[in-house]
């Protein structure tokens, strides 16, 4: 068994940034501590205007001298596969990384965290030399293909919540099809980007064709966001930034612009639902998971009154077994949230739902505050309205409203009476009806009778403003390429033959 706290005690980070190749130490830096215990983790760089300029002309001098788009596909397979292997060879530091940062339990940095960067990287890999273009249906005296191109030099901007595996979401697909990347972690969750930079460098990457930025969003952010020889920006974060990101490619050169958002996704558990066992146990398992910090979390759940009793009956049982624990014991499931800001914001809300009425039936306070560190117990309302702030807001944390129904076509209008639209679930047995729900819900992904099941060859992403555009899949490679058609005229066709 692990020593995971010897582990934690010896853990050595750089929190230097990664150009072209190297770690460069910024003009600036700022401290960086754990949100487990309060531990100083160390120093990370506070990247501006000069790292900036830095990475941006590594990248584009990369992508314009081919070193790496020009690789034979097989070849840039390769090395990603090798890159996914890397992580898994070190899989205990990775994770132990990702916990020390923000706070996740060590067994889900393992068994999720790296698991899924690794296999994203590994998938987009593959993708490299399967994927064909295309040559359209015209006249007989032409030939036109249909061809992908890297966009070229792509900036990532991503979250703290997953920051490993947010990070293989954008630089797979991106350095699979052949671009060169510079991703900003957040300030929150820095180092695992990091030290991934440099496993890249290991397995064959070459140099400037992946940086990382570390720093504030405001800072860093902003710079790459306006930066006029930046061709795209892919984002993963809040809302609210969100919408800064469009007007920053508004403000400059018009770059792409993908973005994924926040959720206050549905989970419409009907009477004839098959299996009220595991639709209780998947409620709370999802909700719960990563401390209530997943952009998809099914945070408004709607029961129908004719099974509500049992229903929750059931989840306050169930409730204990979430409660928060020390995330470097192998035993844990709920971990800290990421800082302090965030866990008084998550019990900020708690207040308001209070305060407008939600009856609170389990948890609602902070817990381990002897620890230095920073945590909410798993918390459940009931009697929750669907205009309630609790039901409109993401809180990012976990906090789980109740929401009775007794119509299901209710149901669904409340469902979709959000300006959010990432995730939703239906629960019952009769599929003909499950699946006019589906169709009826806006969202990106409806789940029908689970709400875990997951695999990277699916899209995800949001309706509304949870964002534009998908990670995952195929459709991904969408974002990261431009498409070229090469129109040739090769006149009569030759007679007899
Ligand atoms: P956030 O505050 O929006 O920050 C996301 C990233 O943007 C961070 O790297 C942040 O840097 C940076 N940023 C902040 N202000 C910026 C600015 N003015 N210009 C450019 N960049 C800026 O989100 P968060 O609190 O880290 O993450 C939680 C949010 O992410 C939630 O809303 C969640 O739903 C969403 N999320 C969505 C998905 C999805 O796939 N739809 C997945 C995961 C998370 P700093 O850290 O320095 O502020
Ligand atoms: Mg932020």
């Amino acid at each position: 068994m692990t020593d995971w706290h010897a582990k934690a005690a010896a853990l050595q980070l750089d929190g230097r940034a990664f150009i072209n190749g190297e770690r460069i130490a910024a003009e600036q830096s700022f401290d960086k501590s754990s949100p487990i215990d309060g531990r100083l983790l160390g120093q990370v760089a506070r990247c501006d205007a000069r790292e900036a300029e830095l990475a941006v002309q590594a990248a584009r001098q990369a992508f314009n001298d081919r070193r790496w788009a020009g690789l034979p596909p097989a070849q840039r397979k390769r090395i990603l596969i090798k890159f996914a292997d890397l992580m898994l060879a070190h899989k205990e530091e990775l994770a132990l990384i990702e916990t020390m940062d923000m706070g996740k339990p060590i067994r889900y940095s393992q068994a999720v965290d790296v698991n899924s960067a690794a296999n994203c990287l590994r998938w987009y890999g593959e993708a490299t030399d399967k994927v064909y273009d295309e040559i359209a249906p015209t006249p007989d005296n032409s030939l036109a293909l249909i061809t992908r191109e890297p966009v070229g030099v792509v900036a990532a901007i991503v979250p703290w919540n997953y920051p490993m595996l947010m990070t293989s979401w954008k630089i797979a697909p991106a350095l699979a099809a052949g671009n060169s990347v510079i991703l900003k972690p957040s300030e929150k969750s820095p180092y695992s980007a990091l030290r991934m930079a440099e496993l890249a460098i290991e397995a064959g990457i070459p140099p400037g064709v992946l940086n990382v930025l570390p720093g504030y969003g405001h800072e860093i952010g902003q710079i790459l966001g306006l930066h006029m020889d930046v061709d795209c920006l892919a984002f993963t974060g809040s809302t609210c930034v969100g919408k800064q990101i469009f007007s920053y490619a508004a403000q400059s050169n018009l770059k792409r612009v993908w973005t994924e958002l926040g959720g206050k996704s549905a989970n419409i558990v009907c009477a004839d639902c098959p299996d009220l066992e595991q639709a209780v146990q998947s409620a709370l398992g999802s909700m719960y998971f990563n401390q209530g910090e997943s952009c998809n979390a099914p945070s408004r759940l709607f029961v129908e009154r004719s099974i509500k009793d049992a229903f929750l009956a059931r989840a306050l049982e169930l409730v204990p077994q979430y409660q928060v624990s020390d995330p470097l014991d192998e035993a844990t499931v709920m971990g800290a949230l990421v800082d302090a800001q965030q866990m008084r914001s998550v019990l900020g809300y708690i207040e308001a739902g209070r305060a407008e009425g939600a009856q609170l039936l389990a948890g609602g306070g902070q817990a381990r505050s002897d620890s230095g560190g920073f945590y909410v117990e798993p918390t459940l309302f009931d009697g929750v309205r669907n205009d309630m702030k609790i039901a409109r807001e993401e809180i990012f944390g976990p906090v789980l409203s109740l929401i009775t129904f007794d119509d299901v076509a209710d149901a669904v209008r409340q469902a979709n009476d959000s300006s959010y639209g990432l995730q939703a679930a239906v629960w019952s047995g009769n599929l003909a009806k499950a699946h006019q729900i589906a169709r009826a819900l806006r969202a990106g992904t409806v789940h029908v009778n689970q709400y875990d099941d997951d695999d990277i060859t699916v899209p995800f992403g949001g309706y509304k403003q949870s964002g534009n555009g998908r990670d995952k899949s195929l459709h991904a490679f969408d974002k990261y390429t431009e498409l070229k058609t090469t129109w040739l005229h090769i006149g009569a066709a030759l007679q007899g033959g």
